[in-house]
């Protein structure tokens, strides 16, 4: 049950009423990683491989120039640099993601000479800038799989990077480790309990949960469309953190 994550816990299902209420016909884009509570209070949910995808059918959709999209300030500074849409945010960040640097990325390649670098979009645009690919752990999984490259980093939650290594054996994996400890929690032996004994049961209001699947029924009806790569190098984009 402490299994939490720092971007659930940035925000609550009052802090997105509030925002809707100063920005009245803004769609409302909501990362997976937040609670029910405050999917409820969203028009649709976004993962980091459709982010942009859904924004831009958002803004179309609405018919608006400016779209809300909650809770990490990284994804959403981001997600405006790739698609030119005036982003409305929120100041939550990932712990593990937003501990990355450009500086980091200066040193990892001063030591290992033809290193690729890969970097998730919940980390700080200037390391995003920095990097030669970034996208979701979809879209870095694919691109370490298709390319080979002989030496690469992956600036993302170190048991992540783990999985995508696993897979590709030939691969030289340089391991700078961000562990996140919430995920740390979640334990096969933990998960065996729980189901065994059937206890740390979550319950959630019914008038949540309708609300909530509603976001997510949106999104999961999008037409689904390849892991989108994220560009790399691009200018600061404007973005309205709140
Ligand atoms: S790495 Fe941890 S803190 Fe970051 S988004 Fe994932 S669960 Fe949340």
């Amino acid at each position: 049950m402490r299994a939490g994550c720092s971007l659930a816990a940035s925000i609550t299902g009052g802090d997105v009423r509030l925002i809707k209420a100063r920005f009245p016909g803004l769609p409302v884009v909501t990362y997976v990683n937040t609670s029910a509570d405050v999917k409820a209070e969203s028009d649709v949910c976004c993962t980091s491989s459709n982010a942009a995808a859904v924004v831009e059918w958002a803004a179309r959709e609405w018919g608006v120039d400016r779209v809300i999209l909650l809770p990490d300030e990284y994804l959403a500074k981001n997600v405006a640099a790739q698609t030119g849409i005036k982003i409305i945010a929120w100041h939550g960040r990932c712990e593990v993601h937003e501990r990355f640097t450009a500086q980091d990325i200066s040193e990892l390649r001063a030591a290992h000479p033809g290193l690729v670098v890969l970097a998730h979009p919940e980390c700080p645009p200037d390391v995003m800038a920095a990097a030669d690919f970034a996208g979701s752990t979809a879209a870095l999984q694919s691109y370490v799989e298709e390319k080979r490259p002989g030496k690469v980093v992956l600036l993302t939650e170190c048991s992540m990077s783990d999985n995508v290594a696993a897979n590709a054996p030939d691969v030289d994996f340089i391991r700078p480790c961000n562990l996140c400890p919430h995920m740390k929690r979640i334990t096969l032996e933990a998960i065996y309990d729980a189901l065994a004994e059937m206890k740390t049961e979550v319950t959630i209001p019914e008038d949540v949960r309708v609300r909530a699947k509603l976001a997510i029924d949106r999104m999961l009806a999008l037409p689904k469309e390849k892991p989108r790569a994220f560009a790399t190098g691009l200018p600061l984009a404007a973005v309205e953190v709140v």
